[in-house]
C-alpha cells in the first residue's frame, strides 16, 4: 500500500507556492498598513479553549474537531480557527496592561474534519486579524473597508460584502423568546439537531445548513428588530461609516455565522465570480465583545475576521507566473565548473537569484535548462572568458548576446531585468 495524505489535506509544491506568496505578502502590506503586527500561536491547544469558546453545540464543536489525547491524559486539538487562541494569549500574557488596543494578524493552517468538497479541506490556511480594546463602531467599519479593499487588490472584483448585527447579550435574550415562539409550530419538521438546538442555542438553528430547516430559517423573524437602543446605535453608525467610506454593504437579517462568541456587528464577504463554486464564502468576522472577559482576562471589547486562503486564490485572477531564477550561470567545459560557482556567488551578493548546473553536461542542454525554468539571463563563462575577466551574457527573451566585464555582469543584469 502506498501511502498517501490525509484524506482532505493537501500537499502545495513549489509551482503553486509563488501564489501563495504574493498573496500572503499582500495580506502583510495591507494590514501592517493599519498598524497590524503578527503574533504567532501554537496549532495545538487544549480542548477546552475550543469548546468554551467557539461553543458546544456548534458544528465545528460537534462533529469537525481533531481531537486526540496527549500521551498523559489531556485532551488536545488541532485548532479550528485562529481568535480562541488569539484570546487565549491576549490574556495569557496580560496584554491589555500594555496598550489600550491591540491589533493583531495571524496567517496559518486551520484542521476541520469536514466533508472534503472544491474549496473546502480539512487543513486549510486562514489569514486574520484581531482588534482588542476598542467598541466600535468606526473601527468595525475601518476593518470591513480594509478587507474589502485587499480584496479589491487582489484582482477579485465580484464581492458581495453582508453585514449583521446579533446584538448584545439583552438583545440576545429578547430575540430567543421571539425566535422560540416562531420555531415552536415547525419543531417537527426541524433536523434531529436543530431540535437540540432549540433546547441548547436557538440561534444555531438559523445556521444550519439542511434544506427544510433553511427554508425554515428563511422566514424567522429578523434579529435586527429586536436590537435594544445601543446596539441598533451602533449597527447605524457602522452604516454611516461604512457609507462615508464607501464601502458596499448589503443588511442580511439571518446572517448569524457558525460560532457562538459572536456579539453585536457580524460580516461575511462572498466571491460572486466563477471559479469558487458552493464554497463563496471567502471570509467571515464580528465583534466577540464577552469572550476576553469569558476566559478569564479583563472585559475587553473586540472584533476579528478570518479568510480562507484556498479560496482567495481560486477567486484570485491567473497571472502568468515568473521564473524562480534571474540569472542561469552556464559553464562552458568541464575545467570552469568551479569558476561557475564562485561566478553565482558573486552574482548572488549583488542580490541575484542564480542557479547553475554543477553537475555539467553539454553547453546545449544547461541553456535548455535554463529556458525551461523561463529564466531572463544565461551568464555563459568558458575557459576564454575566465583568461579575460569576462562573461557572454544572454538575454533569452530578446535574444542578444555579448561579451560583458565580469565586474559589470552583475549591473548588467539587473539592468536587463529592471525592463
Ligand atoms: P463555511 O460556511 O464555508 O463552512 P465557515 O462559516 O465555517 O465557512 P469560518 O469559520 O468563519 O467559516 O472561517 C472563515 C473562512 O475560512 C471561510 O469564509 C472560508 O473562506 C474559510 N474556510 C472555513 N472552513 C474551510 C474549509 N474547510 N476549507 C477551506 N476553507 C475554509
Ligand atoms: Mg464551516
Amino acid at each position: 500500500m502506498s501511502l498517501r495524505a490525509v484524506k482532505g489535506m493537501k500537499d502545495i509544491l513549489p509551482d503553486e507556492i509563488s501564489k501563495w506568496h504574493r498573496l500572503e505578502r499582500a495580506f502583510r502590506d495591507r494590514v501592517e498598513g493599519y498598524g497590524f503586527r503578527e503574533a504567532r500561536f501554537p496549532i495545538v491547544e487544549p480542548t477546552a479553549l475550543f469548546v468554551r469558546t467557539i461553543g458546544e453545540t456548534t458544528d465545528i464543536v460537534e462533529k469537525e474537531m481533531y481531537t486526540f489525547t496527549d500521551r498523559g491524559d489531556k485532551s488536545l486539538t488541532l485548532r479550528p480557527e485562529g481568535t480562541a487562541s488569539a484570546v487565549r494569549a491576549y490574556v495569557q500574557h496580560s496584554v491589555q496592561g500594555r496598550e489600550p488596543v491591540t491589533k493583531w494578524y495571524y496567517i496559518g493552517p486551520m484542521y476541520r474534519r469536514e466533508r472534503p468538497a472544491k474549496g473546502r479541506y480539512r487543513q486549510f490556511y486562514q489569514a486574520g486579524i484581531e482588534v482588542f480594546g476598542d467598541p466600535g463602531p468606526y473601527i468595525d467599519a475601518e476593518v470591513i473597508d480594509m478587507v474589502v479593499g485587499f480584496i479589491a487588490s487582489l484582482g477579485i472584483t465580484e464581492v458581495e460584502v453582508l453585514v449583521n448585527s446579533i446584538g448584545g447579550a439583552a438583545t440576545r435574550q429578547n430575540y430567543t423568546a421571539a425566535l422560540l415562539a416562531y420555531l415552536e409550530p415547525h419543531r417537527d419538521e426541524l433536523c434531529a439537531d436543530c431540535q437540540r438546538r432549540m433546547d441548547a442555542n436557538p440561534l444555531r438553528v438559523l445556521d444550519c445548513k439542511v434544506p427544510r430547516c433553511v427554508e425554515i430559517a428563511a422566514d424567522a423573524p429578523p434579529i435586527l428588530k429586536h436590537l435594544t437602543d445601543d446596539d441598533r446605535a451602533h449597527f447605524d453608525r457602522l452604516q454611516e461609516a461604512l457609507t462615508k467610506l464607501g464601502t458596499p454593504y448589503r443588511i442580511v437579517g439571518s446572517l448569524v455565522r457558525g460560532l457562538d462568541y459572536y456579539t453585536g456587528t457580524l460580516f461575511e464577504v462572498l466571491g460572486k465570480g466563477e471559479g469558487l463554486g458552493a464554497q463563496n464564502a471567502l471570509l467571515g468576522g464580528g465583534r466577540y465583545d464577552q469572550l476576553v472577559k469569558s476566559l478569564g482576562g479583563p472585559d475587553t471589547p473586540a472584533i476579528g475576521f478570518a479568510m480562507g486562503l484556498e479560496r482567495l486564490l481560486m477567486a484570485m485572477p491567473e497571472v502568468e507566473s515568473e521564473s524562480h531564477v534571474d540569472v542561469f550561470v552556464v559553464a562552458a567545459q568541464p575545467t570552469v565548473r568551479a569558476e561557475a560557482a564562485l561566478l553565482g556567488r558573486e552574482l548572488r551578493e549583488t542580490g541575484l537569484r542564480v542557479e547553475s548546473d554543477l553537475r555539467g553536461g553539454s553547453l546545449k542542454s544547461q541553456l535548455r535548462r535554463a529556458d525551461k525554468m523561463n529564466t531572463r539571463i544565461a551568464m555563459i563563462l568558458g575557459e576564454s572568458e575566465v583568461a579575460a575577466g569576462a562573461v557572454q551574457l544572454k538575454d533569452l527573451r530578446a535574444q542578444k548576446q555579448h561579451t560583458v566585464f565580469r565586474k559589470e555582469a552583475a549591473k548588467r543584469a539587473h539592468e536587463i531585468l529592471a525592463g
